[in-house]
């Protein structure tokens, strides 16, 4: 079997296999092998790597990744494609498949099995529909990490990567960036995949930190406090947290809070960074 990435060869395998493209599981496969080449180079792919591929589709990733790495891992939620996955991918050894919603798979003992427990690489052309859920799941896990290099909606890309102040600015971006560090690889158009998806795409890669780049008492009233505070984006800080159901808060603490930290009652969620969060995060604790 010959390499997939190229339409006619994935369109005769489609046909050959009778195989229906599924909306509802994000069925976009690639068809350029310039972009496959730059997943690859993204990823910083070497022999010694473990990688756990999320979405295979019929394996024209997969097979790159065969080639460059020590053993790949496959989750692929889709039982029609595993028959076709057997033929593309029978002249590698070192492949796995697993059926499976990939939000079920406990990828951490998939990593201790594996590699020793040692941090994998998770690489993948993702299904959209649930690019957050795999993403942050990922990020907050305790799964050992090197790094996630994936195809991800263009919007998506560029709020994972936002600096505050900027449109794109907001929950995720600050989410993404307390685990990890983003780099944008590459805009990739619709035109690279069969079918077309109605969106622009990017790759990016995140690296896992080994430590959050800010410290705080009470992790989860950071990300409450973030939450709450781009779910009112119109609002000023101190409605916003002070309208936002679950943050035990007043007005006057908060502004207060605000005060502590050098900002303004006035002072909008977009504009301050994680460190201004986390301080925030800190005043109230102890307010
Ligand atoms: N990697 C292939 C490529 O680049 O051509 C296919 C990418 S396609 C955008 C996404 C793939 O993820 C599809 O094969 C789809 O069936 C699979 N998928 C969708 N939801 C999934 C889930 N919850 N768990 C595992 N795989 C899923």
């Amino acid at each position: 079997m010959g390499k997939l990435a190229n339409p006619k060869k994935t369109i005769e395998i489609i046909q050959k296999n009778r195989f229906n493209f599924q909306k509802k599981y994000g069925q976009n496969f690639l068809i350029d092998s310039h972009v496959l080449d730059k997943i690859i180079a993204a990823a910083e792919i070497v022999k010694e790597d473990f990688v756990l591929e999320i979405g295979p589709g019929i394996g024209t990733l997969t097979q790159y990744l065969a080639e460059s790495a020590r053993e790949v891992a496959a989750v692929e939620i889709d039982r029609n494609l595993i028959p076709i996955l057997g033929e593309t991918l029978s002249s590698y050894d070192n492949v796995t498949i697993i059926n499976q919603d990939i939000l079920k798979v406990d990828i951490a003992a998939l990593a201790e099995q594996r590699n020793g427990g040692r941090p994998i690489k998770v690489v993948g052309n993702l299904p959209y529909y649930i690019t957050t859920p795999i993403v942050m799941g990922l990020l907050e896990s305790d799964v050992p990490l090197e790094s996630i290099t994936v195809m991800v909606q263009k919007e998506v890309a560029q709020r994972m990567q936002a600096q505050p102040g900027t449109k794109d600015y907001g929950a995720l971006s600050l989410a993404v960036q307390y685990y990890a560090e983003p780099y944008l690889a590459a805009n990739v158009p619709p035109n690279c995949f069969i079918p077309r998806p109605g969106v622009g795409s990017a790759v990016i890669r995140l690296n896992k930190r080994k430590e959050p780049p800010v410290a705080v008492t009470d992790e989860k009233l950071l990300f409450s406090l973030i939450r709450a505070s781009f779910n009112q984006r119109r609002k000023t800080l101190v409605n916003g947290l002070n309208n936002a159901g679950g943050l035990p808060f007043s007005k006057e603490q908060i502004a207060e809070a605000l005060r502590q930290i050098g900002q303004s009652e006035t002072v909008r969620g977009e504009t301050l960074t994680l460190e201004d969060f986390a301080a925030l995060s800190e005043a109230l604790t102890s307010a």
